[in-house]
């Protein structure tokens, strides 16, 4: 098949003409059939391929294991519902629109996450506001700043590994090189624990698997202080993580 045997496009549903002006986010009955692709010289007119009607993105049957029938029915949906020209998903939890790429909305997820969420007593910190980005040294700024939740966090120093330094080295040598082809490997790897031993620049991780309830913040007459409490932005990454 070549794409010069394929016809035109053409209006699919019997009195459905296709309205391009319609949005596919607008209720079922409004949504515009999609278009569907034939052979030119196909006697049968058998559909090959289905289009969206706003923006014209092909979907191939094709690409999914199922049925023929199936295959076609998913590939025509696609068309008709297309996540091109969505605007936005609906959650699957609540119904309340959420953003493209996401199944729930973020307060459902937020709520699944507390519910994943281990709880567990206070390790004395540093702590992590929940699902957020803010860090505490003390339970109390966390309290601060308003926050129920906190996750403890994990704490790294910096630390380099020998193994990968030799490896390093080594894939830079000829082809059969190997660690007795060095010299100085074991004064090496000393001084390296040393070094590692001596960091004491901390980085901090949420476990975000795990959650400690912060404790409400005691009314204290005449001590009320507004502080923001110290905040501890050091980079974090999920793969800088050991
Ligand atoms: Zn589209
Ligand atoms: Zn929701």
């Amino acid at each position: 098949m070549s794409d010069s045997n394929m016809a035109l496009p053409q209006a699919d549903r019997a009195g459905g003409p296709t309205d391009l002006s319609r949005c596919a986010s607008q209720p079922e009955a409004l949504i515009p059939s999609a278009i569907v692709l034939v052979r030119d010289d196909d006697p049968d007119r058998k559909p090959l391929l289905y289009a969206c009607a706003k923006c014209g993105r092909v979907h191939s049957p094709r690409i999914y294991l199922a049925t023929d029938e199936v295959a076609h029915r998913t590939a025509r949906e696609a068309a008709e519902d297309c996540y091109n020209c969505r605007t936005h998903n609906t959650c699957t939890r609540c119904g309340a629109e959420c953003a493209k790429g996401w199944t729930a909305c973020d307060a459902c997820r937020l709520e699944r996450k507390h519910a994943e969420a281990e709880e567990i007593p206070d390790d004395g910190g540093p702590y992590c506001a929940f699902d957020g980005d803010t860090y505490y040294q003390e339970m109390e700024y966390a309290a601060d700043d308003g926050c129920e939740w906190v996750h403890p966090c994990h704490i790294t120093y910096p630390k380099i590994d020998p193994d990968n330094v030799i490896d390093s080295l080594l894939s830079d040598m000829h082809e059969d090189a190997d660690v007795d082809d060095l010299v100085g490997v074991d004064a090496l790897y000393e001084a390296v624990k040393a070094f590692n031993e001596a960091q004491t620049q901390q980085s901090w991780y949420p476990d975000s698997k795990r959650k400690i309830r912060v404790p409400a913040k005691g009314i204290e007459a005449g001590t009320a202080e507004t502080g923001t409490g110290s905040v501890h932005e050091s980079p974090v990454t999920e793969g800088d993580a050991p």
